[in-house]
């Protein structure tokens, strides 16, 4: 697999995968649209697991959106190999842990609940990427 590159301008409404458009993957000020396809892959293989709407936060940044939001700079979504979603009714942990099954030995997954500690979050979510290596982390 690897990454494609989009134009929002022409591409917007074309369909990745069954529930997923390009636009769902773009970023604020950009015309271009990097995503790996396997990024693709596994988002429709968690919609298909839990059946329920799945939405995407965030997925390709600019060096200049992802420095606004106060992303890491070497952040896979720089890359087009990261996603930020929640899942209707389903509870981060649970998301987190279908996500672990799909990338047992590698790639990112990324804990962000709705909890006691962080209750003003709108809703809670899960960061997934398919870096070479195993990150897990938890915020
Ligand atoms: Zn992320």
């Amino acid at each position: 697999m690897s990454i494609c590159e989009y134009s929002l301008r022409r591409d917007s409404t074309r369909q990745l995968s069954p529930s997923f458009k390009v636009r769902e993957f773009g970023c604020k000020g950009s015309d271009v649209v990097l995503l790996d396809e396997e990024l693709v892959v596994l988002l429709q293989c968690i919609r298909e697991h839990f059946g329920k709407p799945l939405h995407i936060t965030s997925g390709y940044r600019t060096a200049a959106h992802n420095a606004a939001v106060g992303g890491s700079k070497s952040s896979q979504h720089l890359l087009g190999r990261a996603a930020d979603f929640w899942v209707e009714d389903t509870p981060v942990a649970s998301v987190a842990a279908y996500a672990e099954t799909l990338l047992p030995a590698r790639g990112g997954i990324g804990r962000y609940p709705k909890d006691a500690k962080h209750s003003t979050r709108k809703t809670g979510w899960v960061h997934i990427d398919t870096r070479a290596n195993k990150s897990r982390w938890s915020m």
